[in-house]
């Protein structure tokens, strides 16, 4: 399999001195999504980034981050995480033979990413705080220790990024929208950033609008200002203060595209309807864009017949914990073959 760092070689900024190190990241399945697309009248397409080696997009970032970290000679690796991220740094780190320590608010962490950091072999820490307070101390320790930061205040992580925005266009060109939730905002800034190189090599010759979807207890960039205590079921996305508001908020105008927050339960409603319907399960942060666009078709304000592509960012798996809220545990029954013929007719 061609790697990321070669493919785009001539779009990343690396040199002959960028060690090409991979675990199979990007080239990501575009999947159209006809049974919700008919429903909403659009052409839609998933970009399943789930399918990443972490299981989310931050492996686009963060093997760019890392290979330049290793190439200035880097003592090690720091993140704060609400857990993809950290996922994603401890299996790279692991990969390069580097340190990794990894900042979490304690308690806001899916289990399955958790799990991941610690199995990859990271120096995982837990702050009694959430996910900006944690983000806030951990710039401050990287510059103190010496170690390369990898969050995307990171320039090379948000770079790596824009290689999702690339594969889209490959295969479909430039889809009228680009739907992204939205935490940090640098993913959407990211794909932004690709559509805009793309044009500029004549690859492109428009740039989508880009759409960016918050959760309603987590949306600083629908309200315009930070919150002081985010909450929200899709943790991935609950941060009140995003470090890249400005440039997603840049992005986002010189786009003509919008802002938009939904609630847990649309966000949860999403998440069964796209794995029910199209066969993807995706993490609630995900979800999040399949909830927004049902948000503007109600509002009616989904043009008809445009073509939409969601970026499905991280993988359901993840977070099992969260399935509880939306369906019950199978039925016992016991081992007779009476009973059991008898629950399977009655369903
Ligand atoms: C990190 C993450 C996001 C948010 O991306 P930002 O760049 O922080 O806006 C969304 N979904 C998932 C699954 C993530 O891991």
């Amino acid at each position: 399999m061609v790697r990321l760092l070669e493919r785009y070689v001539k779009y990343f900024p690396v040199t002959s001195g960028t060690p090409i190190i991979s675990i199979g990241e990007g080239n990501t399945p575009l999947v159209r999504l006809d049974n919700l697309g008919v429903k909403l009248g659009i052409e839609l397409y998933g970009k399943c980034e789930g399918l990443n080696p972490t299981g989310s997009f931050k492996d686009r970032g963060m093997v760019l981050a890392v290979a330049k970290a290793l190439e200035a000679g880097s003592k090690g690796i720091i993140c704060a995480s609400t857990g993809n991220t950290s996922a994603s740094a401890a299996a790279y780190a692991a990969k390069a033979k580097l340190k990794c320590h990894v900042v979490l608010p304690a308690g806001k962490v899916a289990k399955g990413k958790l799990a991941q950091a610690l199995m990859y072999g990271a120096n995982v820490l837990a702050v009694r705080g959430n996910f900006d307070v944690a983000l806030d101390m951990t710039r401050r320790l990287a510059s103190d220790l010496g170690l390369n930061i990898v969050n995307s205040v990171n320039p090379y992580r948000l770079w790596g990024q824009r290689s999702g925005a690339w594969e889209v266009s490959d295969e479909i060109g430039s889809p009228d929208w680009c739907v992204l939730p939205v935490g940090n905002a640098g993913n959407i800034t990211a794909y932004w950033a690709g559509f805009v190189q793309y044009k500029k090599a004549g690859l492109i010759d428009a740039i989508p609008k880009m759409i960016g979807v918050q959760a309603q207890g987590a949306a600083p960039l629908v309200t315009g200002k930070p919150f002081q205590n985010p909450e929200t079921v899709a943790t991935a996305i609950c941060i009140g203060n995003p470090v890249n508001a400005k440039k997603a908020m840049a992005a986002v105008k010189s786009s003509n595209g919008m802002f938009l927050a939904v609630s847990d339960e649309e966000i949860l409603q999403a998440q069964r309807d796209l794995a029910s319907s199209e066969g993807i399960f995706a993490e609630p942060a995900s979800c999040a864009t399949l909830a927004g666009l049902y948000k503007l078709k109600r509002n009616g304000d989904l043009p008809k017949g445009i073509r939409v592509v969601m970026i499905l960012t991280g993988n359901g798996l993840k977070d099992p914990m969260i399935v509880d809220y939306m369906v019950s545990p199978p039925k016992e029954v016991e081992a007779d073959f009476d009973d059991l013929k008898e629950a399977i007719m009655s369903c």
